[in-house]
Protein backbone atom coordinates (compact mmCIF):
# COMPACT_ATOMS: atom_id res chain seq x y z
CA UNK A 1 0.00 0.00 0.00
CA UNK A 2 2.31 2.62 1.12
CA UNK A 3 5.32 2.85 -1.70
CA UNK A 4 8.63 5.10 -1.21
CA UNK A 5 7.88 7.02 -4.07
CA UNK A 6 4.93 8.76 -2.21
CA UNK A 7 6.18 12.38 -1.69
CA UNK A 8 6.99 13.06 1.99
CA UNK A 9 5.08 16.75 1.60
CA UNK A 10 2.30 14.63 0.10
CA UNK A 11 2.49 12.84 3.65
CA UNK A 12 2.36 16.16 5.23
CA UNK A 13 -0.79 17.05 2.99
CA UNK A 14 -2.64 14.03 4.29
CA UNK A 15 -1.87 14.91 7.67
CA UNK A 16 -2.76 18.41 8.05
CA UNK A 17 -6.30 17.43 6.24
CA UNK A 18 -6.29 14.95 9.34
CA UNK A 19 -5.62 17.15 11.65
CA UNK A 20 -8.30 19.64 10.07
CA UNK A 21 -10.91 16.79 10.10
CA UNK A 22 -11.52 17.42 6.55
CA UNK A 23 -10.88 13.35 5.63
CA UNK A 24 -11.78 10.08 6.74
CA UNK A 25 -9.09 7.61 8.08
CA UNK A 26 -10.33 5.20 5.59
CA UNK A 27 -10.10 8.38 2.77
CA UNK A 28 -6.56 8.67 3.97
CA UNK A 29 -5.85 5.02 2.84
CA UNK A 30 -7.21 5.70 -0.38
CA UNK A 31 -5.04 8.64 -0.50
CA UNK A 32 -1.79 7.27 0.47
CA UNK A 33 -2.67 4.64 -2.59
CA UNK A 34 -2.36 6.82 -4.82
CA UNK A 35 -1.14 10.27 -4.27
CA UNK A 36 -2.50 12.41 -6.45
CA UNK A 37 -1.78 16.22 -7.15
CA UNK A 38 -5.31 17.93 -6.52
CA UNK A 39 -4.50 21.19 -5.17
CA UNK A 40 -7.42 23.93 -4.91
CA UNK A 41 -7.50 26.56 -7.80
CA UNK A 42 -6.33 30.05 -6.67
CA UNK A 43 -10.19 31.44 -7.30
CA UNK A 44 -11.53 28.64 -5.81
CA UNK A 45 -15.24 29.08 -4.80
CA UNK A 46 -16.97 27.94 -2.03
CA UNK A 47 -19.11 24.93 -3.20
CA UNK A 48 -22.98 26.55 -2.70
CA UNK A 49 -25.57 23.26 -1.97
CA UNK A 50 -28.69 24.62 -3.01
CA UNK A 51 -30.65 20.79 -2.93
CA UNK A 52 -27.51 19.12 -4.27
CA UNK A 53 -28.02 17.41 -7.65
CA UNK A 54 -25.47 15.75 -8.83
CA UNK A 55 -24.47 15.48 -12.49
CA UNK A 56 -21.30 13.61 -14.64
CA UNK A 57 -21.22 14.87 -17.78
CA UNK A 58 -19.23 12.13 -20.00
CA UNK A 59 -16.96 12.00 -17.72
CA UNK A 60 -13.48 10.29 -19.43
CA UNK A 61 -10.94 8.75 -16.68
CA UNK A 62 -7.70 6.99 -16.76
CA UNK A 63 -5.15 6.48 -13.33
CA UNK A 64 -2.59 5.29 -16.47
CA UNK A 65 -2.69 6.85 -19.57
CA UNK A 66 -2.64 3.28 -21.62
CA UNK A 67 -5.26 2.32 -19.53
CA UNK A 68 -8.91 4.04 -19.80
CA UNK A 69 -10.89 3.39 -16.84
CA UNK A 70 -14.13 5.40 -17.52
CA UNK A 71 -14.96 5.89 -20.90
CA UNK A 72 -17.64 8.59 -21.16
CA UNK A 73 -19.95 8.27 -18.35
CA UNK A 74 -23.23 10.54 -17.79
CA UNK A 75 -26.04 10.61 -15.47
CA UNK A 76 -27.04 13.00 -12.81
CA UNK A 77 -28.75 12.48 -9.35
CA UNK A 78 -31.72 14.84 -9.06
CA UNK A 79 -31.75 16.52 -5.62
CA UNK A 80 -32.53 14.39 -2.80
CA UNK A 81 -32.80 11.18 -4.46
CA UNK A 82 -31.14 7.80 -4.56
CA UNK A 83 -29.16 6.41 -7.84
CA UNK A 84 -27.77 3.12 -7.59
CA UNK A 85 -24.98 1.85 -9.84
CA UNK A 86 -24.13 -1.62 -10.28
CA UNK A 87 -21.82 -3.85 -12.04
CA UNK A 88 -19.33 -6.62 -12.20
CA UNK A 89 -16.34 -5.71 -9.84
CA UNK A 90 -13.29 -3.98 -11.77
CA UNK A 91 -16.16 -2.02 -13.60
CA UNK A 92 -15.59 1.22 -12.48
CA UNK A 93 -18.39 1.58 -9.64
CA UNK A 94 -15.62 2.79 -6.79
CA UNK A 95 -13.78 4.96 -9.30
CA UNK A 96 -17.01 6.98 -9.47
CA UNK A 97 -17.32 8.26 -6.17
CA UNK A 98 -13.49 8.81 -5.81
CA UNK A 99 -13.76 10.79 -8.90
CA UNK A 100 -17.03 13.35 -6.90
CA UNK A 101 -15.06 13.32 -3.73
CA UNK A 102 -12.53 14.45 -6.18
CA UNK A 103 -9.38 12.35 -4.71
CA UNK A 104 -8.76 12.57 -8.15
CA UNK A 105 -9.39 15.13 -11.33
CA UNK A 106 -11.01 13.56 -14.28
CA UNK A 107 -9.68 13.12 -17.77
CA UNK A 108 -12.53 14.51 -19.89
CA UNK A 109 -16.19 15.64 -19.09
CA UNK A 110 -17.31 17.17 -15.86
CA UNK A 111 -18.32 16.82 -12.45
CA UNK A 112 -20.55 19.29 -11.14
CA UNK A 113 -22.86 19.63 -7.78
CA UNK A 114 -25.76 22.27 -8.37
CA UNK A 115 -24.22 23.46 -11.84
CA UNK A 116 -20.61 23.80 -9.91
CA UNK A 117 -17.84 22.31 -11.15
CA UNK A 118 -15.90 20.19 -8.33
CA UNK A 119 -12.71 21.62 -9.60
CA UNK A 120 -13.94 25.33 -9.11
CA UNK A 121 -14.45 24.74 -5.49
CA UNK A 122 -12.41 24.47 -2.38
CA UNK A 123 -12.00 20.54 -1.48
CA UNK A 124 -13.23 21.70 1.62
CA UNK A 125 -15.99 22.89 0.57
CA UNK A 126 -16.30 20.24 -1.78
CA UNK A 127 -15.73 17.72 1.14
CA UNK A 128 -18.30 18.98 3.79
CA UNK A 129 -20.63 18.45 1.54
CA UNK A 130 -20.01 14.69 1.16
CA UNK A 131 -20.26 11.57 3.78
CA UNK A 132 -18.90 8.45 2.68
CA UNK A 133 -19.54 5.32 4.19
CA UNK A 134 -16.94 2.90 2.95
CA UNK A 135 -17.09 -0.26 2.07
CA UNK A 136 -14.41 -1.28 4.72
CA UNK A 137 -14.30 0.92 7.64
CA UNK A 138 -11.40 1.32 9.50
CA UNK A 139 -11.52 2.94 13.27
CA UNK A 140 -9.51 4.76 14.81
CA UNK A 141 -7.39 3.39 18.44
CA UNK A 142 -9.87 5.33 20.35
CA UNK A 143 -13.24 5.67 22.20
CA UNK A 144 -16.87 4.68 20.61
CA UNK A 145 -17.33 8.29 20.85
CA UNK A 146 -14.92 9.60 19.28
CA UNK A 147 -14.93 7.35 16.10
CA UNK A 148 -18.68 8.43 15.96
CA UNK A 149 -17.99 12.23 17.48
CA UNK A 150 -15.39 12.13 14.71
CA UNK A 151 -18.40 12.75 12.00
CA UNK A 152 -18.73 16.50 13.48
CA UNK A 153 -16.14 17.23 16.23
CA UNK A 154 -17.90 19.83 18.02
CA UNK A 155 -20.96 16.76 19.06
CA UNK A 156 -22.19 16.64 22.17
CA UNK A 157 -23.51 13.44 23.63
CA UNK A 158 -26.81 13.64 22.90
CA UNK A 159 -26.18 14.34 19.18
CA UNK A 160 -23.71 11.35 19.28
CA UNK A 161 -26.72 8.96 20.75
CA UNK A 162 -29.10 10.06 18.55
CA UNK A 163 -26.56 9.22 15.79
CA UNK A 164 -25.76 5.80 16.89
CA UNK A 165 -30.00 4.78 17.48
CA UNK A 166 -30.35 6.32 13.57
CA UNK A 167 -27.81 4.06 12.70
CA UNK A 168 -29.04 1.35 14.96
CA UNK A 169 -25.97 0.72 17.02
CA UNK A 170 -27.38 2.55 20.08
CA UNK A 171 -28.51 -0.40 21.71
CA UNK A 172 -25.34 -2.41 21.19
CA UNK A 173 -23.30 -0.04 22.70
CA UNK A 174 -25.48 0.32 25.90
CA UNK A 175 -24.68 -3.40 26.34
CA UNK A 176 -20.78 -2.35 26.76
CA UNK A 177 -19.45 -2.10 30.33
CA UNK A 178 -18.24 1.01 29.63
CA UNK A 179 -20.34 1.73 27.10
CA UNK A 180 -19.29 5.23 25.07
CA UNK A 181 -16.12 4.75 26.43
CA UNK A 182 -15.51 1.56 25.16
CA UNK A 183 -12.20 1.66 23.06
CA UNK A 184 -12.07 0.25 20.56
CA UNK A 185 -9.83 -0.73 16.80
CA UNK A 186 -6.58 -2.35 17.17
CA UNK A 187 -5.69 -2.48 20.39
CA UNK A 188 -9.28 -2.55 21.62
CA UNK A 189 -13.05 -4.17 21.44
CA UNK A 190 -12.57 -5.70 18.18
CA UNK A 191 -16.29 -4.99 16.42
CA UNK A 192 -17.50 -7.06 13.77
CA UNK A 193 -17.59 -5.79 10.09
CA UNK A 194 -21.29 -4.94 10.48
CA UNK A 195 -20.62 -2.93 13.94
CA UNK A 196 -17.72 -0.95 12.16
CA UNK A 197 -20.01 -0.43 9.25
CA UNK A 198 -23.21 1.13 11.53
CA UNK A 199 -20.41 2.95 13.40
CA UNK A 200 -19.20 4.51 10.01
CA UNK A 201 -23.17 5.39 9.48
CA UNK A 202 -24.00 7.09 12.85
CA UNK A 203 -20.86 9.00 12.62
CA UNK A 204 -22.29 9.94 8.93
CA UNK A 205 -25.71 10.67 10.13
CA UNK A 206 -23.85 13.24 12.93
CA UNK A 207 -22.40 14.93 9.54
CA UNK A 208 -25.83 15.23 7.97
CA UNK A 209 -24.06 16.16 4.69
CA UNK A 210 -26.22 16.50 2.06
CA UNK A 211 -24.60 14.01 -0.27
CA UNK A 212 -24.14 10.39 0.51
CA UNK A 213 -21.80 7.56 -1.13
CA UNK A 214 -22.28 4.61 0.21
CA UNK A 215 -20.21 1.31 -0.96
CA UNK A 216 -21.65 -1.51 -0.22
CA UNK A 217 -19.56 -3.92 1.73
CA UNK A 218 -19.13 -7.16 -0.34
CA UNK A 219 -18.47 -9.78 2.22
CA UNK A 220 -21.58 -11.54 2.67
CA UNK A 221 -22.98 -10.38 6.37
CA UNK A 222 -25.59 -12.43 7.94
CA UNK A 223 -28.66 -11.92 6.51
CA UNK A 224 -30.23 -10.29 9.91
CA UNK A 225 -27.21 -7.85 10.01
CA UNK A 226 -27.75 -7.01 6.46
CA UNK A 227 -31.44 -6.19 7.41
CA UNK A 228 -30.38 -3.89 9.98
CA UNK A 229 -27.56 -2.28 7.99
CA UNK A 230 -29.78 -1.47 5.41
CA UNK A 231 -32.59 -0.35 7.44
CA UNK A 232 -30.13 2.48 8.86
CA UNK A 233 -28.40 3.01 5.46
CA UNK A 234 -32.45 3.99 3.99
CA UNK A 235 -32.50 6.18 7.12
CA UNK A 236 -29.80 8.23 6.54
CA UNK A 237 -30.57 8.72 2.53
CA UNK A 238 -33.72 9.94 2.85
CA UNK A 239 -34.10 13.03 1.42
CA UNK A 240 -30.17 13.06 0.53
CA UNK A 241 -28.88 12.92 -2.93
CA UNK A 242 -27.60 9.28 -2.54
CA UNK A 243 -24.98 7.18 -5.10
CA UNK A 244 -25.10 3.57 -3.34
CA UNK A 245 -22.65 1.21 -4.89
CA UNK A 246 -24.39 -1.71 -4.38
CA UNK A 247 -23.08 -5.46 -4.66
CA UNK A 248 -26.16 -6.78 -2.80
CA UNK A 249 -28.88 -6.30 -6.01
CA UNK A 250 -31.95 -6.78 -3.24
CA UNK A 251 -30.91 -3.31 -2.05
CA UNK A 252 -31.44 -1.47 -4.93
CA UNK A 253 -35.12 -2.01 -5.92
CA UNK A 254 -36.06 1.07 -4.71
CA UNK A 255 -33.64 3.01 -6.42
CA UNK A 256 -35.07 5.82 -8.60
CA UNK A 257 -32.75 4.83 -11.44
CA UNK A 258 -29.93 1.88 -11.63
CA UNK A 259 -26.94 2.05 -13.79
CA UNK A 260 -25.57 -1.26 -14.80
CA UNK A 261 -21.68 -0.03 -15.17
CA UNK A 262 -19.22 -2.70 -17.73
CA UNK A 263 -15.66 -1.75 -18.49
CA UNK A 264 -16.36 1.86 -17.45
CA UNK A 265 -19.06 2.29 -19.78
CA UNK A 266 -22.87 2.42 -18.96
CA UNK A 267 -24.75 -0.34 -20.43
CA UNK A 268 -27.96 -0.18 -18.90
CA UNK A 269 -29.74 1.94 -16.96
CA UNK A 270 -33.71 2.17 -15.72
CA UNK A 271 -35.39 0.86 -12.89
CA UNK A 272 -35.43 -2.33 -11.14
CA UNK A 273 -38.71 -3.88 -13.15
CA UNK A 274 -37.64 -2.14 -16.73
CA UNK A 275 -34.19 -3.87 -16.60
CA UNK A 276 -35.42 -7.02 -15.67
CA UNK A 277 -37.58 -7.18 -18.28
CA UNK A 278 -34.86 -5.92 -21.07
CA UNK A 279 -33.14 -9.48 -20.08
CA UNK A 280 -29.33 -8.46 -20.31
CA UNK A 281 -26.40 -8.02 -18.23
CA UNK A 282 -28.36 -6.99 -14.60
CA UNK A 283 -31.15 -9.56 -15.29
CA UNK A 284 -28.59 -12.16 -15.21
CA UNK A 285 -26.88 -10.93 -12.05
CA UNK A 286 -29.76 -10.45 -10.39
CA UNK A 287 -31.00 -14.47 -11.59
CA UNK A 288 -27.32 -15.32 -10.11
CA UNK A 289 -27.30 -13.71 -7.28
CA UNK A 290 -30.97 -15.14 -6.36
CA UNK A 291 -29.68 -18.31 -7.26
CA UNK A 292 -27.35 -17.92 -4.61
CA UNK A 293 -29.16 -16.78 -1.94
CA UNK A 294 -32.01 -19.52 -2.28
CA UNK A 295 -28.91 -22.21 -2.18
CA UNK A 296 -28.09 -20.72 1.44
CA UNK A 297 -31.20 -21.00 2.77
CA UNK A 298 -31.86 -24.06 1.64
CA UNK A 299 -28.39 -24.61 3.17
CA UNK A 300 -29.65 -23.03 6.70
CA UNK A 301 -33.17 -25.44 6.55
CA UNK A 302 -30.98 -28.49 6.37
CA UNK A 303 -28.75 -27.28 9.39
CA UNK A 304 -32.16 -26.80 11.44
CA UNK A 305 -33.81 -30.30 10.58
CA UNK A 306 -30.20 -31.89 11.10
P1 LIG B 1 -15.09 -1.41 -8.98
O1 LIG B 1 -15.36 -0.55 -7.79
O2 LIG B 1 -16.20 -1.37 -9.99
O3 LIG B 1 -14.78 -2.81 -8.60
P2 LIG B 1 -12.78 0.32 -9.35
O4 LIG B 1 -13.37 1.65 -9.68
O5 LIG B 1 -12.27 0.14 -7.97
O6 LIG B 1 -13.81 -0.84 -9.75
O7 LIG B 1 -11.58 0.00 -10.33
C1 LIG B 1 -11.73 0.09 -11.75
C2 LIG B 1 -10.42 -0.30 -12.40
O8 LIG B 1 -9.42 0.65 -12.06
C3 LIG B 1 -9.90 -1.65 -11.93
O9 LIG B 1 -9.40 -2.32 -13.05
C4 LIG B 1 -8.80 -1.30 -10.98
O10 LIG B 1 -7.80 -2.27 -11.00
C5 LIG B 1 -8.29 0.02 -11.52
N1 LIG B 1 -7.74 0.87 -10.45
C6 LIG B 1 -8.36 1.19 -9.30
N2 LIG B 1 -7.59 2.02 -8.56
C7 LIG B 1 -6.45 2.20 -9.27
C8 LIG B 1 -5.24 2.96 -9.04
N3 LIG B 1 -5.09 3.68 -7.94
N4 LIG B 1 -4.28 2.91 -9.99
C9 LIG B 1 -4.44 2.17 -11.11
N5 LIG B 1 -5.55 1.45 -11.39
C10 LIG B 1 -6.54 1.46 -10.48
MG1 LIG C 1 -15.38 -0.98 -5.67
Amino acid sequence: LMQLSIPLNFIGFVYREIKQGLIDIEAMFDLLDVAPEIVDKPDAKTLVVDGATVRFDDVVFHYDADRPILKGVSFEVPAGQTIAIVGPSGAGKSTISRLLFRFYDVTGGRITIDGQDVRDVTQESLRAAIGMVPQDTVLFNDTVRYNIGYGRTEADQAEIEEAAQTAQIGEFIATLPKGYDTEVGERGLKLSGGEKQRVAIARTVLKAPPILILDEATSALDIHTEREIQAALDRVSTGRTTLVIAHRLSTVINAHEIIVLDKGMIVERGRHDELLAQDGLYASMWNRQRQAAEAIERLHEVEETD
